[in-house]
């Protein structure tokens, strides 16, 4: 793909522009860090080759390459591309460590793929026992279900398809599903986009990059998970609008997973969220009590004949559970196991009463949730530093978290107002109440409020 790429742009770009004066560059290093930075670690960077659209540099150390990835990449790149508009990335070299050292053989190069092949492979197996077949339509899902086998049918119809939804609603699975659909005629990778930030790093570390890139650009179906993951990472996220571009340019199919629409993405590159959104954007909602109670039938069917054992919940009883999980399947099924390791080990029918007992175990864990837990949840799930979610800032971003925090302080912990106030940087009570009116109001008015609230707490009690 690479050599395409140079090729097409041979077509736009004169030699001369393709060449960066790096004296100028260091220049405006030296202006933009200032000269103290500048001395200790810019001016040791430099130039070993350039390419249309990214820079080989050349840094003394391991070290030093860790240190100005860590603190400097997206600064560095940014300069550098005042000056190389078509740059988008960087890549770097150590070079005393590679002077003297014999240059890469074949074999070594060969034995790199076969290390990330395997390391990949062994964290991102297809799951058998997510597919099709298993997947229970619903109203909440049947949008999502019907166009993930339809990608199958006609791969590169919609290119992107990306499928979006809460937590625990079955994204991963219809994701595995198209996996195991495909894998017999086509190159498939699958995998989260946590791991492919561990695998971008690793090459990084190991100057692995260009394998890093055969690697992800080989595929033809390309399967990512939960691509919110990527928010705030810039340097990843270039490497992945590379990976994506490419991989669109040959015509690989692409299915995208996350938890919100591509344009609610937060901290997300734009020019990314429209090629997200460029193909089918499809979305599961919250499952209706008929999906639930589908889902927990033919659950118990499978553990009978699996387990070659009766399992006797009566109807009641299967309301009861799909009435009380309200925000997951993942909790759904939670429940369920409970219900039925219960109903095992007592050998017994279940009634009403011993499932509510249950339950009732299942939400008291509702008591072990602290205001701490509270708020490191809610800063994540928000991705804001907890410092400022205390601080006294009042911007909305940091005081809608800060209220929601204190809500569910209120409502799934025994503390009182008092308490909650002193643990949210020394806050009057009032403050708490009015949170607590505010969020109440808006969780009634509003869907997405209520939504996040919902996957909020399913963090908090998972
Ligand atoms: P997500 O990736 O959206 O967080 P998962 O795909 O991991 O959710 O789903 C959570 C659990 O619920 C998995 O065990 C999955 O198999 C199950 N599940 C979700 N939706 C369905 C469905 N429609 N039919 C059967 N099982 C489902
Ligand atoms: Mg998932």
């Amino acid at each position: 793909m690479d050599k395409n790429n140079t090729k097409k742009q041979n077509v736009y770009v004169s030699e001369e522009e393709k060449t960066l004066n790096w004296e100028d560059v260091q220049n405006s290093f030296k202006k933009s860090f200032g000269n103290e930075i500048y001395v200790s670690w810019l001016q040791k960077i430099s130039l070993i080759k350039e390419y249309n659209d990214y820079l080989i540099l050349g840094v003394p150390t391991r070290f030093f390459r860790d240190w100005i990835v860590s603190r400097y990449l997206d600064k560095i790149l940014e300069q550098v591309k005042s000056f190389k508009l078509s740059l988008n990335r960087i890549e770097f070299k150590i070079i005393e460590e590679s002077r003297g050292g014999t240059n890469l053989s074949k074999i070594d190069e060969i034995n790199k793929v076969t290390e990330i092949k395997d390391s990949i492979l062994n964290y991102n197996r297809l799951n058998p026992n997510l597919n099709f077949e298993n997947f229970i339509q619903g109203k909440s899902n049947e949008i999502a279900l019907s166009y993930s086998k339809k990608v199958c049918e006609h791969l590169s119809r919609y290119n992107p398809l990306y499928i979006c939804g809460g937590v625990g609603l079955g994204k991963t699975h219809l994701l595995n599903a198209i996996g195991l659909e495909l894998q017999p005629d086509n190159n498939v990778m699958f995998i989260s986009a946590e791991r492919f930030m561990y695998h971008f790093i690793k090459s990084i570390k190991k100057n692995d990059m260009v394998n890093f890139k055969d690697f992800f650009r080989k595929s033809s179906i390309f399967i990512i998970d939960d691509i919110q993951f990527m928010r705030g990472k810039e340097s990843l996220q270039e490497e992945f609008f590379h990976t994506f571009n490419s991989l669109m340019d040959k015509g690989s199919q692409i299915i995208i997973s996350a938890d919100r629409t591509p344009m609610k993405l937060d901290r997300i590159q734009e020019r990314i969220k429209s090629r997200l959104a460029g193909g089918l954007v499809v979305d599961i909602d919250t499952p209706d009590l008929e999906l639930k109670i589908n889902i927990i039938k033919k659950k118990i069917i499978e553990i009978e004949s699996q387990f070659k054992e009766n399992i006797n919940l009566n109807d009641d009883v299967i309301n009861y559970i799909a009435n009380e999980s309200k925000t997951s399947i993942r909790e759904l099924i939670g429940i369920l196991n409970r219900v039925i390791a219960f109903s095992r080990v007592h050998n017994k029918i279940l009634t009403m009463n011993d499932c509510k007992s249950i339950l009732k175990d299942v939400f008291n864990q509702i008591k072990v949730v602290t205001v701490d837990k509270i708020q490191n949840v809610v800063s994540n799930y928000f991705n804001i530093p907890l410092s400022e979610m205390l601080s006294q800032r009042r911007s909305r971003p940091l005081a809608r978290p800060r209220q929601i925090a204190m809500f569910l302080a209120k409502k799934m912990t025994a503390r009182s107002l008092p308490e909650i106030g002193r643990r949210f940087a020394n806050r009057d009570h009032t403050t708490v109440i009015h949170a607590v009116k505010t969020i109440t109001r808006l969780s009634e008015q509003d869907d997405e409020m209520k939504k996040n609230i919902n996957q909020i707490k399913s963090l908090l009690l998972e």
